[in-house]
C-alpha cells in the first residue's frame, strides 16, 4: 500500500496569526470526521474513523478555515510566568516582581508576588508556588465541608486536568474518598473555588447529579450555579496561564 500517497494532515496551522497544533485521533466505530477548535488545550482536534478519513479531514480543515479563524481569534492569549507579567491569583491580577536578589521562595504581598533566583527557574518556581497554595487552600476547605456532613476524605490531590475542575472517586469507601482538583482553581476567585469544593464534597453523599445532590451542594455553598457560570465564561483563560504558546 502506498501510504505516502494519502493526503497528509498538517501537524500545525497558522490561524488568526497564531501557530496552532493540529492533533488527529481515531475513534473505532465512527463513520465521520469531526473537527473541534479546543479553546482549553489550544489545539485543533480532528477525530477520524477507525480507518481512513484523512482526505475528508484535509477537506474539512480547508472548508472550515473561516470558521477556525473566527474561533481561534476568540481564544485566550497565553500568559507566561515572566517578570512584570500580571497573573490572576484568587481572581485578582498579581504582578510577578522578580529580581535575582529577592528571596527565592515566592512571597505574596498586596498585588505583587516577590520572587528571586535564576530567571530560567522563574516559571517553574511560580507554578510550584501556585500548586502548593491551591493544595493547602482546597484541602482545608474540603476537610471542613466534609466534616460538616460527617464524611471522611482519604486524600485531596491537585492535578492539571483540562476536562474538569474537580473529581470525586471512591465516595463509599470506608477509609474515605479521593477528591481531586485542578490547581488552576487557585487563579479563580475564592468563592468560585469554594463552590467547586462544595460540589465534590456533596458527591461524598450522592454519587450522581440528582436533585438531592444539588440540594446538598447548595446547602454546603449557595453559589454553586454562579460558580459554574463564572467558569463557563472565564475558565478557558485559566488554562492559558503559565503557558508559553
Ligand atoms: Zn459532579
Amino acid at each position: 500500500m502506498l501510504r505516502w500517497l494519502k493526503p497528509a494532515l498538517p501537524t500545525e496551522l497558522t490561524i488568526a496569526g497564531r501557530p496552532v497544533p493540529v492533533v488527529a485521533t481515531r475513534r473505532a466505530g465512527a463513520r465521520t470526521v469531526r473537527l473541534k477548535a479546543n479553546a482549553i488545550t489550544g489545539r485543533i482536534e480532528l477525530s477520524l474513523p477507525g480507518r481512513g478519513g484523512e482526505a475528508a479531514a484535509a477537506t474539512l480543515l480547508k472548508s472550515h478555515h473561516g470558521w477556525l479563524e473566527a474561533r481561534v481569534s476568540r481564544w485566550p492569549r497565553p500568559l507566561p510566568f515572566r517578570p512584570g507579567a500580571h497573573v490572576p491569583v484568587d481572581g485578582e491580577p498579581v504582578l510577578i516582581d522578580w529580581h535575582p536578589a529577592h528571596p527565592r521562595t515566592p512571597l505574596l504581598g498586596p498585588g505583587r508576588l516577590r520572587v528571586g533566583g535564576p530567571a530560567e527557574a522563574l516559571p517553574g518556581r511560580v507554578e510550584r508556588w501556585l500548586k502548593a497554595r491551591a493544595r493547602a487552600d482546597m484541602e482545608a476547605t474540603t476537610l471542613a465541608l466534609a466534616g460538616q456532613i460527617g464524611r471522611r476524605v482519604a486524600r485531596v490531590a491537585i492535578a492539571d486536568q483540562s476536562s474538569r475542575w474537580g473529581s470525586c472517586a471512591g465516595w463509599n469507601r470506608p477509609e474515605g474518598a479521593r477528591i481531586g482538583y485542578s490547581w488552576r482553581l487557585i487563579l479563580a476567585p475564592a468563592w468560585v473555588r469554594r463552590a467547586i469544593v462544595a460540589h465534590e464534597v456533596a458527591h461524598l453523599v450522592h454519587p450522581d447529579h440528582s436533585p438531592a445532590f444539588h440540594a446538598l451542594n447548595r446547602q454546603l455553598d449557595p453559589r454553586a450555579t454562579e460558580a459554574r457560570r463564572w467558569l463557563a465564561r472565564h475558565g478557558a483563560a485559566l488554562h492559558w496561564v503559565g503557558r508559553e504558546i
